[in-house]
């Protein structure tokens, strides 16, 4: 029978219907789909044993010949297949049987040497072999690492191994399998022939054969994700092609305004606002992500960003997701902007325009739907004639009826808020440069992955002489000392913020129920006397930001939320966090969680409460760092990249090879997806293609 790649399994593999109707319950149809189930793990054979040092309960390796094979029906039903084997430098002997297999009776190679692994087990005094594992020995094999397959119902690892190793590799050579990345990359990273690789994979020599097959294939995998990312961010750039023009930056003129700050800018600032400069001068949209950790100073690299802008008397947009935010924003930069040292800056380093009065000042107004009537009238029309430099406001400022006169610049808070539409809308209003800021550390290998389709600026350092929050795991007899510790400090006129437990779905217990319990429990028993507000999911977010806005005015003591809390609120006087549950949030949440509090002049305490008390080795890093990188990494260590925080909202694929921790391997990727694409067009290249969209209508229905 003739087969290609994309055959049916049934066109090599002799099986029958039961066997591929639950392969096809695994997405396993084609011959490439079964030659790309990987084994999940591999076992060291090298390490033979003779019969007198079996282990039971431990897979044992065996070398020696089957002296007779015999078929049995147990009293259970099960058919059982039987032989005795015996092992070659002592000739000893050893039983080996199988349970409902009863092909070994006919496949069994008797006087033939082979090697056997299997656990051991004792039954009524009698040592045997159970379902060992078979194959011809001929002398090298004991080298290679042994594949595990995963199993599924009946689909054992016996037969998994059988069908791939006995029925369709030796037949690989008549397969064309194309390679998918394109020569030149291959030969300069090293990587294998796809072929090759699947049959390293099925069988390494070695670890070193392993790793490398492993490598190639997670380069192809990585290579087809910046591939879609890249197409995606090409196109975004495409779609607002009118904005051509290059931005040079004077350097001079950042050096005279960094006069007017009264700190020092973090390496890290200045190396973001580098990048930044570097795409204005491009000629080609900005498409950047700002990541830092809460405190890093993002708004200050936005707010040195919009210089060149500013300069140019061009006009810019800031979206924040809340209205609280918007105003915390507009707050912040017009103090960095307008101010009595700033004066001096404009007037020597703007553009002058003949038809307008000079105030030396940058025009920054605010925009939010609770603005109305001639307010908001006024506002439209100065940005309509170009009076307003800086529109700061919530989703107000994506409706179609807010025109500007020249808008250059977008700068969005907490990207994932904003979604494709909403994009769109604003590429409308005047093909501008996009910074997006997000206070979710994201190690940056994560982050190319998760975030393909921008350029990414990290702030990885927090400015000196920050305060630490002060950090305690604590025990259920310590509970008691921290409500008075809490109580305490609200005397003292601080506030403070507890997070109710994450609610999993298996509960059968809502997360709004279960707020309200812990918000009855800590009026009625724990904190009567004090004033205590419930924030949750269910709430309107004008409702929210109406809740956060009275906490803000210390109208309440102290803020029971679930895990909504907004990330970027700036509540000064708030100096404490208890999180319950603790356990059920990932590190880098907790670190969210922690980053409410320590922005005000009190020393500030997060206190993690964990329910279980078994769990608590992985909080002990929370006492540990304030980095969020750090403990994002660790995240990613422990619990899987999917589990970091902000990673899941963002839908980062599956990766079956890639290994996120891996910087190194994503940045070369990175790279050569971006050289490649740079001098290449992706349609020359049918197969990489063909995979490219594969991968994306995976994406879709992931
Ligand atoms: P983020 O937006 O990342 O949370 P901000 O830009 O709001 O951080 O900065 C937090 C505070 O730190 C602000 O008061 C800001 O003026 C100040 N700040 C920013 N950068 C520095 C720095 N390099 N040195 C000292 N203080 C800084
Ligand atoms: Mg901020």
């Amino acid at each position: 029978m003739s087969f290609s790649i994309s055959s049916p399994i049934s066109n090599l593999v002799r099986t029958t219907k039961k066997y591929l109707t639950e392969l096809e319950n695994i997405n396993i149809k084609t011959i490439e789909d079964l030659l790309l189930y990987f084994p999940r793990d591999y076992e060291d054979r090298s390490n033979v044993s003779e019969i007198s040092e079996i282990q039971c309960d431990k897979k044992n390796v065996l070398i020696g010949s089957f002296k007779s094979v015999r078929k049995e029906k147990s009293k259970t039903g099960m058919t059982l297949v039987k032989s005795k084997f015996i092992e070659e430098k002592s000739q000893e002997s050893i039983d080996c049987v199988w349970f409902n297999e009863s092909i070994r009776e006919k496949t069994l190679p008797l006087h033939t040497k082979v090697m056997i692994v299997g656990k051991a087990k004792i039954n009524f005094g009698n040592i045997s072999l159970q379902s060992p594992s078979v194959q011809i020995y001929d002398g090298d094999l004991s080298e290679g690492l042994y594949p595990i397959y995963k199993e599924h119902s009946f689909l054992h690892q016996n037969w998994f191994f059988r069908k791939i190793h006995e029925e369709l590799l030796p037949y690989i050579k008549n397969i064309l399998i194309h390679n998918i990345i394109p020569k030149n990359i291959a030969e300069k990273k090293n990587i294998l022939n796809r072929s090759h690789a699947i049959e390293i994979l099925h069988y390494p020599k070695n670890n070193a054969e392993l790793k490398h097959a492993r490598n190639t294939f997670a380069f192809e995998e990585l290579f087809i994700l910046q591939i879609i990312s890249l197409q995606k961010k090409y196109l975004a750039q495409k779609n607002n092609y009118n904005n051509d023009e290059k931005i040079i930056l004077n350097p001079e003129m950042i050096k005279d305004f960094f006069k007017t700050i009264p700190f020092t800018p973090t390496n890290a600032q200045k190396i973001s606002l580098f990048e930044i400069y570097k795409d204005f001068e491009k000629g080609m949209p900005m498409q950047r992500l700002l990541e830092g950790d809460v405190g890093s100073g993002k708004t200050f690299v936005a707010t040195c960003s919009m210089l060149p802008i500013l300069q140019r008397r061009e006009q810019i947009a800031i979206l924040a997701p809340t209205e609280i935010l918007a105003i915390q924003l507009y707050n912040s930069i017009k103090n960095t902007l307008n101010n009595e040292k700033t004066n001096k800056f404009w007037g020597k380093w703007r553009n002058t325009e003949n038809n307008r009065l000079e105030f030396n000042e940058i025009n920054i107004e605010l925009l939010t739907g609770f603005i109305k009537g001639k307010k908001r009238n006024l506002i439209l029309d100065n940005l309509r004639f170009g009076e307003i430099d800086i529109l700061i406001g919530t989703h107000a400022i994506i409706e179609d009826n807010v025109i500007f006169k020249n808008l250059k610049f977008v700068i969005i808070d907490e990207q994932h808020r904003f979604g494709v539409k909403q994009r769109e809308k604003l590429i409308k209003k005047g093909n501008p440069h996009f910074l997006q800021m997000s206070a979710t550390p994201i190690p940056r290998s994560l982050a190319i992955v998760a975030f393909g389709d921008q350029d990414i600026s990290v702030l990885n350092e927090l400015p000196p002489n920050r305060k630490s929050i002060e950090t305690k795991v604590i025990k259920p007899t310590e509970r008691r000392t921290v409500e008075l510790f809490i109580d305490d400090k609200i005397t003292k006129g601080e506030q403070v913020f507890i997070i109710c437990p994450l609610v999993e779905e298996s509960e059968h217990f809502d997360e709004l129920k279960s707020a309200t319990e812990e918000y009855l429990r800590l009026t009625e028993h724990i904190f009567p006397h004090r004033k205590i507000v419930l924030l949750h999911g269910k709430l309107k977010s004008k409702e929210k930001d109406e809740i956060m806005g009275k906490f803000k005015n210390k109208e309440f003591d102290i803020l029971v939320s679930t895990s909504v809390i907004e990330v970027g609120i700036d509540i000064p006087n708030a100096s404490i966090i208890l999180i319950e549950g603790a356990e059920r949030f990932g590190l880098s949440q907790l670190h969210q969680f922690r980053g409410r509090v320590g922005r005000g002049k009190n020393k500030s305490y997060c206190f993690l409460s964990p329910t279980k008390q078994n769990q608590n080795a992985r909080l002990l890093a929370m006492e540990k760092t304030q980095n969020g990188f750090e403990l994002a990494e660790i995240d990613m260590l422990l619990r899987g990249s999917g589990e970091v925080f902000g990673v899941k909202q963002s839908g980062i694929p599956d990766l079956k090879m890639a290994n996120m921790m891996d910087g190194r391997l994503v940045t070369e990727v990175k790279e050569m997806a971006e050289e490649f694409l740079e001098n290449n067009a992706l349609e020359s290249y049918p197969y990489l293609l063909k995979q490219v969209e594969k991968k994306k209508e995976s994406l879709l229905t992931q």
